[in-house]
């Protein structure tokens, strides 16, 4: 008899342990956006996906500076005319941004923004700006003139014709705020993978780790290496999508904000950090800061790292690193 009962003690406890991995590729923050969560049945694992959905969804309210209606283009509609106050949550993320670019000696800069006006990596291109658009658009750029006011929690964008956008942090914010959001709702383990920017938490139902693919430049179906990720998070930034040519040139969709021209030499930079917002800005801001001062920089940050591929296929990565390639 209770040889029985614990062979059905067993049996429950195993039942109940039979979590199970649930998917979702949707398009999100004009990405696409890989959901998974680990849950107990279909029904636990739906709900969690629709709440990261949510989530994004209205972080994406928030940020867009494409959404007439959201806060971030109340502060642009209002550059150079008056401070606009707005939730604490963008007040932060606006304060980190400025804390990154002074990290950065100003390679990330959410103001670059304003010159999405002369570059534009989505549409068509025909022709490079002109020197004089080019002079005319950077100077609205400049982090120093965002102005923060942390008692009525207001931004004012000093110039008029300044702009901010979050393509270079928002889906790293994203990536982390809804993994907090799922953590809160009690889901143990899961990943958010916001188009290469990715944050994962827990391990996979079988005890393991997970398992990043990291994209291949050179080759966008193919993996460029794989790495067990325990619980941090890990970006990829990649020229491979967004690019313009010119004269057989290749121009990147990362802006240097001071000289207003696009980033050259690098391909595609990895960068793993604690979190996807700062893996997201920094990735962005060694494109503009090269591959020398970038390595540097990273060496710097700790608990920060990063592998480079710059233009002539060449790998670069930071001091502590370990990787096996793998080129198939
Ligand atoms: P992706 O969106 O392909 O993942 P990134 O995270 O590197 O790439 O972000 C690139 C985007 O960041 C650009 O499309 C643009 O919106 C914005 N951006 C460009 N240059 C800068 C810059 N110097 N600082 C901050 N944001 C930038
Ligand atoms: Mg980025």
């Amino acid at each position: 008899m209770i040889r029985i009962l614990l062979f059905i003690f067993f049996l429950q406890s195993i039942c109940s342990n039979a979590q199970e991995i649930f998917h979702k590729t949707t398009k999100l923050m004009g990405s696409r956006f890989d959901l998974t969560v680990v849950a107990n049945d279909s029904t636990e694992g739906r709900k969690y996906i629709e709440i990261a959905i949510e989530e994004i969804t209205r972080i994406e309210k928030l940020i867009s500076s494409w959404d007439t209606n959201s806060q971030t283009s109340e502060i642009n509609r209002n550059a150079g005319i008056k401070p606009v106050k707005v939730d604490k949550e963008l007040f932060d993320l606006i304060e980190r941004a400025i804390a990154i670019s002074k990290l950065t000696d100003g390679a990330f800069d959410i103001s670059y923004a304003s010159m999405d006006r002369i570059w534009k990596f989505e549409s068509s291109m025909t022709k490079m700006p002109s020197k004089e658009e080019i002079a005319a658009s950077v100077e609205k750029v400049g982090y120093e003139n965002i102005l923060l006011d942390k008692a009525n929690h207001t931004v004012f964008l000093k110039k008029i014709g300044m702009k901010i956008g979050f393509g270079a942090i928002g889906k790293g914010y994203a990536a982390d705020t809804t993994k907090q959001l799922l953590i809160s709702k009690g889901v143990s383990s899961g990943i958010i993978n916001a188009s290469g920017d990715m944050n994962t938490w827990g391990k996979q139902p079988n005890g393991e780790d997970w398992t990043v693919a990291i994209t291949n430049p050179m080759n966008k179906n193919k993996a460029f290496a794989l790495l067990p990720l325990k619980q941090g998070a890990v970006v990829t930034s990649g020229d491979y999508e967004k690019f313009v040519m010119f004269d057989g040139i290749r121009y990147a969709h990362i802006i240097n904000p001071k000289t207003g021209y696009p980033s050259r030499g690098i391909i595609s930079v990895t960068v793993f950090a604690p979190s996807a917002e700062l893996a997201d800005a920094l990735a962005t801001s060694i494109f503009v800061m090269g591959k020398d001062i970038g390595l540097d920089r990273i060496n710097q940050i700790p608990n920060v790292e990063c592998i480079i591929i710059d233009t002539e296929g060449r790998v670069h990565q930071s001091q502590n690193i370990k990787i096996n390639e793998k080129t198939n």
